[in-house]
């Protein structure tokens, strides 16, 4: 992207970004009401399971629209002590719209779970494609690191940092664009420092791992993992023991393969930085730093954010319900009680 286009989008997207957070504090001051039961679904096999619940694709009433619902246990919820971890999830899910990040369209509880659901996503996680096809080429790199960096804008502009990117957390969309997934660790943090220990551990900032306090910083180092990630096919920092594992990232000491361009080595070693005052993303210019790197010269920040560049890879399905990128899953029935468990837990679900 020429510097005058740049400059172009830098405004454009700061005054879209200054108009969302308006509708974004809206929301989530208002009272978010369930809109829908889970009767008006029919839901057809389970798409995920992760630590707090299952994904299950299913139909709204008669309609044709594919969607994927997160099915979380309230007691579950409360046994693992994520309540507002959860609420936060589910208010973000509700009040963040941007192309990049999945949307909740449909919320509500019944006496034993919450649900939560979105539009399916066909394509799967990127983790999939990334094993299947070993790596990405960087061209296919710079798309989609583009795309996450441009929802990290918006998401941080939101006061919010996100904490959980890796590969299982973006789908692919049928047309080949990305969603961020699982806003299970966000956390609204505005100007403040916060310093919880979350995220996957290859994931982890430095900062995070010497319990030192942080804020968006961690973002940009996890998104520095994410790109050598996708096109190296592993992560830079690596070790089958976590305590090995987190020696390694607070030496901060990595190497590149061969095949990593010249200029992408250089961001590497710039965002992947263990020193806050010199990581990319973080400093004076912000994310400009990172936007304006010699790597994603030619990369056209705006064209993508209104998907109008065509993706060199699309995952190949057969129909729009196929699930041939997702994993095959024992299936069970949801549990019933005479008893709303927890009624008074989940009865506001204001952020707290
Ligand atoms: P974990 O804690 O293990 O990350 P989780 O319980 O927080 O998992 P998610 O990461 O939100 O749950 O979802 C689990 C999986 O379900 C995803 O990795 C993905 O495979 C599938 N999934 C989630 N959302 C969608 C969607 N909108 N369309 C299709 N599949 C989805
Ligand atoms: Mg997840």
């Amino acid at each position: 992207m020429g510097d005058d286009k740049l400059q172009k989008h830098y405004l454009s997207f700061e005054s879209y970004l200054r108009k969302s957070r308006k509708e974004f504090e809206a929301r989530l001051k208002d009272e978010l009401k369930p809109n829908a039961n889970y009767e008006d679904f029919n839901v057809t096999k389970t798409l995920g399971t992760g630590s707090f619940g299952r994904v299950v694709m299913c139909k709204y009433k008669d309609g044709d629209k594919l969607y994927a619902m997160k099915v979380m246990e309230k007691v579950n919820i409360m046994r693992t002590k994520q309540l507002a971890h959860t609420i936060s999830e589910i208010r973000f899910l509700d009040a963040i719209r941007f192309p990049f990040i999945v949307h909740m369209e449909y919320f509500f509880k019944n006496n034993v779970y919450v649900f939560m659901v979105m539009a399916f996503i066909g394509g799967g996680e990127m983790f999939y494609h990334l094993r299947n096809n070993k790596k990405f080429d960087e061209n296919l790199c710079k798309f989609y690191a583009a795309q996450v960096i441009l929802a990290f804008e918006f998401i941080h502009f939101m006061g919010i940092v996100y904490r959980d990117l890796k590969p299982e957390n973006i789908m692919i969309d049928l047309e080949g664009y990305l969603k961020v997934t699982d806003l299970g660790f966000c956390k609204k943090i505005d100007s403040q420092r916060t310093y919880t220990l979350c995220g996957t551990p290859e994931y982890l900032a430095p900062e995070i791992i010497l319990s030192q306090g942080y804020n968006f910083s961690v973002d940009w180092w996890s998104l520095g993992i994410l790109i050598y990630e996708m096109a190296a096919g592993f992560p830079p920092f690596f070790a089958k023991d976590h305590m090995k594992l987190y020696e390694k990232i607070v030496s901060g000491k990595f190497a590149c393969p061969p095949h990593f361009s010249k200029s992408l080595k250089d961001l590497m070693s710039n965002i992947l930085q263990i020193d806050r005052t010199k990581r990319f993303g973080v400093l004076k210019a912000g994310s400009k730093d990172v936007k304006g790197h010699e790597w994603f010269k030619g990369t056209d920040f705006d064209q993508i954010l209104n998907r109008k560049v065509k993706p060199t890879y699309i995952p190949a399905v057969d129909n729009q319900g196929d699930t041939k990128f997702f994993e095959q899953y024992g299936e069970t029935f949801l549990r019933q009680s005479s008893l709303n468990e927890y009624e008074e837990e989940f009865r506001d679900m204001t952020l707290r």
